[in-house]
């Protein structure tokens, strides 16, 4: 008999989106003249970058030739790119990260679902609340939690962020193994300060944990004070594995093209206490199940890193902050205490009411559509996520809008 790996029926249905989704659509349905402004997903809206267009288009034009034609590339991506990455990622920060500590993958949200593959079930896993949900749910599916306990997993540590932390959560009170956090935060926009990063890497150090650091939103980061990368952290190499994308940078959500930095010094421990190479794990474990992204997907990458590639990305990521300076400033002036929306495209505020509710009169209302926080977690209830992601002219007038239906 063939049987099911039951911790799938552990999973609580994702119903975030597709709930949105079906109150939007219900919405549309009951009032067809009026226009709704989405600015609930986190999606890109705008066209890739100029540069990286030509580059595809070149690398597209090079496969029809026999000449230049390429079959399945390296394992871990191409030289090309990985070394681009390392010298203006991380190098020009000063942080010590070589092209060989590099995988190239077709999405952030893959690697940061199968990396827990590496680790042994039995660790104890620290989870921030509210949370990107994959973090959580590719464990459940993995069996390293128990079953689903009024809004949580049992077996889980979960690390509360709150107005009154900033939604920077505190360190553990008892002793974990992997620690998820992620910064510039989804959905709280929240940033991290390099003082308060320090104090998650020193725990990892001592405690011989392993930081799993989901940068995503690393482009948004305006102020230099902040860190792009954990690794601008002294010893956060030997402690931290860091997740990247092409995705919200240059507009790559449709395209994919993403990565993964598993440092060489990076180790973790079999049962008798020997250090393992977390890199030999991950290359093995890509190399078997990943066969790479294809060869004009990461050439369209490498061009970000061009000169005009490094400005119209720098532009791309402008609009969106205009979006999200325009939110915050608006939601601010309504009496919202804004966290986000600077260094970030997410503008979190507590809505002074059960968050659907919120949700609900804002789409009735105004036509607007946000995204309940409560969706993220139990620490999400009650708060509102707006996303900075659409075309100004939208985000002024749905501001317009709820400006006047708030303030009737
Ligand atoms: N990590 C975070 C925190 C995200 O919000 C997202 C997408 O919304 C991802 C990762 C996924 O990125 P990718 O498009 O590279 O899979």
């Amino acid at each position: 008999m063939i049987k099911i790996n039951e911790n799938f029926l552990k999973l609580q249905a994702s119903y975030l989106f597709a709930e949105i989704k079906n109150r939007t659509a219900a919405f549309q349905e009951a009032h067809p003249d009026s226009e709704v402004i989405k600015l609930g997903i986190g999606d890109v809206t705008r066209p890739l970058p100029r540069a990286c267009i030509q580059a595809f288009h070149k690398a597209v034009d090079e496969m029809a030739d026999a000449k230049t034609f390429r079959g399945y590339g390296p394992e871990q991506g191409y030289p090309f790119l990985r070394e681009k990455i390392a010298r203006h990622d991380f190098q020009a920060r000063g942080a010590d990260i070589s092209p060989d500590e590099i995988f190239i993958s077709d999405g952030a949200k893959c690697d940061n679902g199968n990396i827990q593959e590496i680790f042994s079930k039995d660790i104890k896993i620290a989870i921030p609340d509210p949370v990107y949900p994959v973090y959580v749910d590719t464990n459940v599916m993995a069996g390293r939690t128990g079953a689903h306990n009024q809004g949580r997993y049992d077996g889980l540590v979960y690390l509360e962020g709150s107005r009154e932390n900033g939604f920077i959560p505190d360190l553990p009170q008892e002793k974990v193994d992997l620690i998820y956090l992620c910064y510039p935060n989804n959905p709280t926009g929240a940033t991290i300060s390099k003082s308060a990063l320090k104090e998650w890497v020193d725990y990892a150090r001592e405690n011989k944990a392993l930081i799993l650091y989901d940068a995503a939103y690393e482009s948004f980061i305006r102020n230099d004070e902040l860190p792009k990368s954990i690794y601008e952290i002294e010893g956060a190499r030997d402690v931290a594995i860091e997740f990247r994308s092409f995705s919200k940078t240059a507009g790559f959500t449709g395209i994919r093209c993403a990565f993964t930095v598993v440092p060489k010094s990076c180790i973790a421990y079999t049962g008798d206490g020997e250090g393992q190479a977390l890199h030999a794990l991950w290359y093995r474990r890509q190399s078997t199940k990943f066969n790479g992204v294809s060869y004009p997907v990461q050439r369209a990458a490498e061009a970000v890193y061009s000169e005009e590639g490094k400005i119209q990305t720098r532009e791309l990521i402008d609009y969106y902050l205009k979006n999200a300076a325009l939110i915050r400033q608006e939601m601010s002036a309504l009496g919202f205490e804004c966290i986000g929306g600077e260094n970030s495209p997410y503008i979190w505020f507590d809505g002074g009411s059960d968050s659907w509710k919120f949700f609900d009169r804002l789409l009735e209302k105004a036509g607007v559509v946000c995204t309940p926080g409560a969706g993220f977690g139990k620490c999400g209830e009650g708060f509102i996520r707006i996303s900075a992601f659409n075309d100004y002219e939208n985000v002024e007038k749905a501001l317009a809008r709820i400006k006047k239906q708030l303030n009737s």
